[in-house]
């Protein structure tokens, strides 16, 4: 098969996971590019007038993995090194992860290559609403349904809906996830995906017989994943000892207040400098003994390089793809340590987003409540369908998570055949 379209590390990367489930579910060959390759993919130069008067030109791309089970679904991502490629491989792990938690979803993202925090508000607001232009004849409720991921939040998912509802002529809330409340958001919906997070660390310590309280995590990326994850663990009793954010990061075994930190955070936009803590990199907060590590931020952080020096017990992915395969066949040789994939780890975010389009189209909306306790069910289904499959075939949680949801894409496509 030739990638060239997509070819880069995190495409390699998630062809490369596929491959090895693939061999070990025996799917035949003739069958695994048809689920490997994303189905449609749109790349749009999206011209944007800046505040100096000047145009700039942005790529922006919208990538659709498979259109079997339903409508496409996944985030999107305003950051400098956005491609093609890294979208598409973020399409093949949101259609594993729907499948995985039964959403009736194919995989889709979406990126502009950008850098958000040096655009100012209306700069950022006309590329998202130009870039939503353009992705007009892909998404709608029922084809394709974006929502936040990397540099992106409640306001963009806002501007979009106003967007795509002014060329429809009327309001269509379920354009979009991850929208504020008011607008037909989910209560809920921004909290999720940190919420399930911490929600399966603490399943994971039951299986491993840990104790919350007094337990150490380090949290890898301090957006709205990585904050919410630290203070739902929190309150749990679990001490926060370390947080990076793009620009570096802070470490203090004794605990960092996560109150002061979030003041910090608000007046000076980074992590760094907070005057409870100690500065450490990025690098070095990866290997920080801790019990709980949560890579939080971007792809391809646990590697060949640093697996062997993790200093962990729990490794709980709230980003997408953090771990490469080459530091997975070295966490193999661990198995003190135990690791929530990505796929299933941070599937919070979109089993409320597909709430949130449920309750959109039905223009029903549910309490906070119920939201929380439907999430924690879906999550705990995936979870223990994952931990016993590991268990039966002796085969890594990832691997099993994998194979779930894989197969549930695989049997699909079998039953509706190949037309014409
Ligand atoms: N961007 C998030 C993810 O990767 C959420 C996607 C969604 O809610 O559609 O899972």
């Amino acid at each position: 098969m030739n990638l060239h379209l997509y070819d880069s590390p995190s495409f390699r990367m998630a062809c490369q996971q596929f491959d090895l489930v693939a061999d070990f579910m025996e799917i035949p060959e003739a069958a695994r590019d048809r689920l490997k390759m994303p189905k449609r993919s749109l790349s749009v130069a999206v011209p944007v007038r800046m505040d100096d008067g000047s145009t700039q030109v942005f790529m922006g791309y919208r990538v659709q993995h498979h259109l079997t089970l339903g409508p496409t679904k996944g985030g999107i991502r305003f950051h400098p090194d956005v491609t093609v490629g890294e979208v598409a491989a973020l399409t093949m792990w949101m259609s594993w992860k729907c499948a995985l938690v039964g959403l009736p979803y194919g995989g889709a993202k979406g990126g502009v290559a950008c850098d958000p925090r040096a655009l100012s508000n209306g700069e950022l607001e006309r590329l998202t609403r130009r870039y939503t232009q353009e992705l007009i004849p892909v998404i709608g409720p029922q084809m394709d349904i974006p929502a936040p991921d990397v540099g992106t939040n409640e306001q963009v998912m806002a501007w979009i809906m106003d967007t795509y509802s002014l060329q429809m002529g009327h309001a269509v809330p379920g354009v979009v996830t991850g929208k504020p409340v008011l607008l037909g958001g989910s209560l809920g919906r921004r909290e999720a995906t940190g919420r399930g997070v911490a929600y399966l660390v603490s399943r994971a310590m039951d299986t491993m017989g840990m104790q919350a309280q007094g337990a150490t995590a380090a949290i890898q990326g301090y957006g709205n994943v990585g904050s919410v994850a630290a203070v739902s663990m929190a309150k749990q009793g679990i001490k926060i000892i370390a947080i990076s954010d793009a620009f570096g990061g802070i470490h203090n075994p004794n605990g960092i207040d996560l109150n002061k930190l979030d003041a910090h955070v608000s007046s000076t936009r980074s992590v760094v400098g907070f005057p409870d803590a100690e500065p450490i990199t990025n690098e070095q907060l990866l290997i920080t003994p801790c019990d709980i590590l949560i890579p939080a931020a971007l792809e391809r952080q646990i590697t060949e390089a640093n697996a062997a020096k993790l200093q962990c017990r729990i490794i709980a992915e709230g980003a997408n793809g953090p771990t490469t395969p080459e530091a997975d066949a070295i966490l193999a040789q661990r198995p003190e340590i135990f690791v929530i994939p990505d796929i299933l780890c941070n599937s919070g975010g979109v089993i409320v987003s597909y709430f949130e389009w449920v309750q959109d189209l039905q223009s029903f909306f549910w309490s906070e409540g119920e939201v929380m306790d439907k999430l924690y069910r879906l999550l705990e289904q995936a979870y223990m369908q994952t931990l016993n499959l590991s268990r039966k075939k002796n085969i890594s949680m990832r691997f099993a998570a994998l194979s779930l949801g894989i197969k549930r894409v695989h049997d699909a496509k079998t039953l509706r055949g190949l037309y014409p």
